[in-house]
């Protein structure tokens, strides 16, 4: 897949399962879970989807995927498999030695659990040892003090002790990380989570984190307990879904079980699968 000078590929890094009333929120279950069928234990299956973008010397990834720094428990919890992102990023000709620049959205585990390696003697390594890795200052802060809501969604301790062993670039607003790569800060989900806009004259592509996990979140108003500011959300999603219509954006959905790509077909949740893939 192509976007201009980009060559596109995603990763499959991870499968898990999170409740399936968290994250659909004030959502009926009987309106989501003829969607997202859940499990006995009531957990919808998800996936951690990894972007990779190369161009001209720069290896560009988004998001880590959770890793594997779990306890038993919450392996059992969260029904994790990892599906070893090192591996898929080898398969795709980008090992990780490669990757000159990570895209952290936010620290949430699901996202940023994969930047730490843990060894055998207990210390940890970064997945990523030559790249710069961005994440937006405000949602640093955020993390190492969150509010109540969303501090369980931080697991921060592997990621601290990469400290000395990579390069944090802490962005403070909209950014250009590379040409044709932009991040935009957004709000709503957790403080300081950013989007990744991938542009070029041929297409458009958005990388929506949490604000746009699954397909059945193009809905505005379908989201997740988990966000701080919902309203918010709400509005931040109304404002991208009438960009991607207007540009024929692809949207790319990093949580979606089955579908990795789509395009909006109206501004209240329509889409069609695909984008990138034509
Ligand atoms: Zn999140």
């Amino acid at each position: 897949m192509k976007i201009g000078r980009f060559r596109v590929s995603w990763i499959e890094a991870s499968r898990f399962g999170l409740d399936g009333g968290a994250m659909f929120g004030v959502v009926p279950r009987a309106l989501w879970a003829s969607r997202l069928v859940p499990d006995e234990r009531n957990r919808i299956p998800m996936v951690t989807r990894v972007l990779v973008l190369e161009s001209s010397g720069r290896v560009i990834v988004v998001d880590a995927g959770m890793g594997t720094n779990f306890s038993k428990k919450q392996t059992a919890i969260y029904g994790l498999e990892d599906l070893d992102l090192a591996k898929g990023l080898d398969e795709v000709g980008c090992p990780p030695e490669r990757v000159t620049d990570v895209v952290v959205t936010h620290l949430h585990f699901d996202h940023a659990g994969g930047l730490a390696v843990a060894r055998p003697d207990g210390t940890v390594a970064p997945l990523f040892p030559n790249a710069v890795h961005h994440v937006q200052r405000g949602q640093w802060q955020w993390a190492h003090a969150p509010s109540s809501k969303d501090a369980g969604s931080f697991m921060l301790d592997p990621i601290d002790r990469l400290e000395g062993q990579v390069r944090w670039n802490l962005v403070d607003g909209v950014s250009e990380i590379a040409p044709g790569v932009r991040v935009f800060p957004v709000q709503g989900h957790s403080r300081g989570m950013q989007v990744v806009v991938v542009s070029a004259p041929d297409g458009t592509a958005l990388f929506g984190a949490d604000l746009f996990p699954t397909r059945w979140h193009l809905r505005p108003v379908w989201n997740m307990a988990y966000d701080n500011e919902p309203v918010l959300t709400v509005q931040e999603k109304r404002w991208y879904l009438r960009q991607a219509l207007a540009g024929r954006w692809t949207i790319v959905l990093e949580h979606d079980p089955e579908l990795a790509d789509v395009r909006v077909t109206d501004d209240q949740g329509g889409f069609e699968p695909g984008g990138l893939d034509e």
